[in-house]
Order: structure tokens, then sequence, then C-alpha cells
């Protein structure tokens, strides 16, 4: 499932790739896709003859502006993916948007499961986001700020405030494991019960985490839902130290990881160097 780093790639990569590119075409095949509007027409209408000033990214969320000032938003949610290609490329099963550029490209939106979406909104700032917390990578919460999201979370893990994206947005199950892991701190422990030093360790800990992957380019699993806008996989999974790796050494201390299931979630974490 893509996070902060896999979706910071993406939106890199459409930077590099779409800024000024105009749209010609647009095919939207499955309703899901585009549940927010419901209707193809009403979502390609827009967009034709558009062109992208830019791509941002808020959380999981990325925002490609057009010139015209309104933003499409993307999330890619469980599944989704993005591929920028050839208008010849082979065509891939579960691809249900298709953006053509005036230059032959094209922008696909692949989704087997559906949860992923597109919508445009306007203006800079979509509503539609605005229950969203600050960025993880972008604008990471004072200390002071964090201190207090974790207090008054009196009885929730601290996983679960950190996958939490009205609290910080971009971090999910890969990443709250890995930060809990370099802080030296449970991932089930009442987020409340975290001393100062600790918050400050977990904090310091978000920012080294999100910058290793976002510079391995995110990371790809074994389910291979995660791609980028070529196709390739990311780095970043070479590196977890606790993530998917129950039952197998520590690298910091080589006690045994542990896994168990924390309000609906997967959590690992090493019992020898983690407290
Ligand atoms: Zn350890």
């Amino acid at each position: 499932v893509p996070e902060l780093p896999e979706v910071e790639t993406v939106r890199h990569d459409l930077s590099a790739l779409t800024i000024g590119a105009r749209i010609v075409s647009v095919q939207a095949s499955h309703p899901r896709t585009i549940r927010r509007v419901g209707d193809p027409e009403r979502f390609a209408a827009p967009l034709r003859g558009e062109t992208f000033t830019a791509w941002r990214r808020h959380g999981k969320y990325l925002l490609g502006d057009l010139d015209a000032g309104q933003v499409l938003v993307v999330h890619l949610r469980m599944s989704g993916q993005v591929l920028i290609t050839d208008a010849n490329a082979s065509h891939l099963a579960h691809t249900h948007v298709v953006l053509g550029f005036e230059d032959g490209r094209e922008f696909r939106f692949v989704d087997p499961r559906t949860f992923g979406e597109l919508f445009l909104s306007d203006g800079p700032s979509p509503a539609e986001l605005a229950h969203i917390g600050p960025d993880a990578y972008l604008s990471l919460p004072s200390a002071t700020e964090l201190r207090s999201a974790f207090a008054t979370r009196r009885n929730a893990a601290v996983k679960t405030v950190l996958c939490d994206q009205g609290v910080i947005a971009g971090i999910g199950n890969i990443y709250g494991d890995e930060i809990c892991h370099v802080a030296r701190v449970r991932p089930t422990r009442a987020a409340a019960s975290l001393r100062p030093v600790e918050v400050g360790r977990v904090r310091e800990a978000i920012t080294s985490v999100l910058t290793a992957a976002v510079h391995a380019r995110g990371s790809s699993l074994a389910d291979a839902q995660y791609v980028d806008v070529h196709g390739n996989a990311g780095g970043f999974q070479a590196h977890h130290a606790v993530y998917a790796r129950a039952n197998l050494p520590c690298p910091r201390c080589g006690r045994a990881i542990r896994r168990a299931v924390v309000a609906g979630r997967s959590v690992h974490w090493c019992p020898g160097c983690q407290r």
C-alpha cells in the first residue's frame, strides 16, 4: 500500500514528465474510480485541453495543478498505480482512467482493487482534504505539538496515532513500524505514556525514515502493489528493520522480531531494543 515515500516518488516523476503536457483525450472506464463525479463525461470535460503546471502532494494525495486553476486529485489508496507510457504501450488490465497528452504519451491510472480515486477540485487547497493533518515530510509538527497530540490520545497505541492521517499525514503500516524501531519505542505502547525525550526520538525518526525511504524511491513488497510511473519497484524494502520481518533477527540487537495486531493493524517490533 503506497505511503508518503511512494507517493512522493510518483509526484517527483510526474513533475519531471508531465509539467507542460496538454491533455487532449480523457477516458474513464470504471465508475468507482471517479465516484465523486459519477458521470465519465462530467469528469472528462473540464480536463480536455488543460495543461499540468505543477504536481504537489499532501500526505498520500497527489495534487496536479491545471492551468485553468483546478486541481486533479489522485489518491492511490490500496493498489492504485500511475504509469506514464507511450500510446502504443500494451494495455494493462485494471486501467480505469487514461489521460492522453498532445505528444502521444499517456497518463494511466491502474487499480485492481478500485479503492483509489481521481477527482477535480476548485482552487489550490481542496476542501475534500481539509480533514487531513500536516504533511509528515513537508510540515512535521513541532515536538510540543506532537507531545500534545500523543497526550490527548490516551488509550491509543503509538502506531495508531502515527498512522492517524488527521494528526500527521502520510504514514501507514510500513513506516509506522520502521519509525518506532528507529526511535526505540514499542509501537504497541499507549501514546500518552511516552516521555518527552521519547516523543523527540519519534519525531526525529519520522524525518530520518521518510527521508531515507524517499531517496530509495519507496518500498515495493511481494504483492507488487506499488511501482513507480515507469513500472519499476522501489528499493527501501531492503532496508526494513521490522516491517514484515516477524521471527527474523533485529538488525540492531539480533532478537527475533515480533508481530501482533493492534486496532486492526499489524504491528512489528523488536522486544530487545524497543521499550
Ligand atoms: Zn532489536
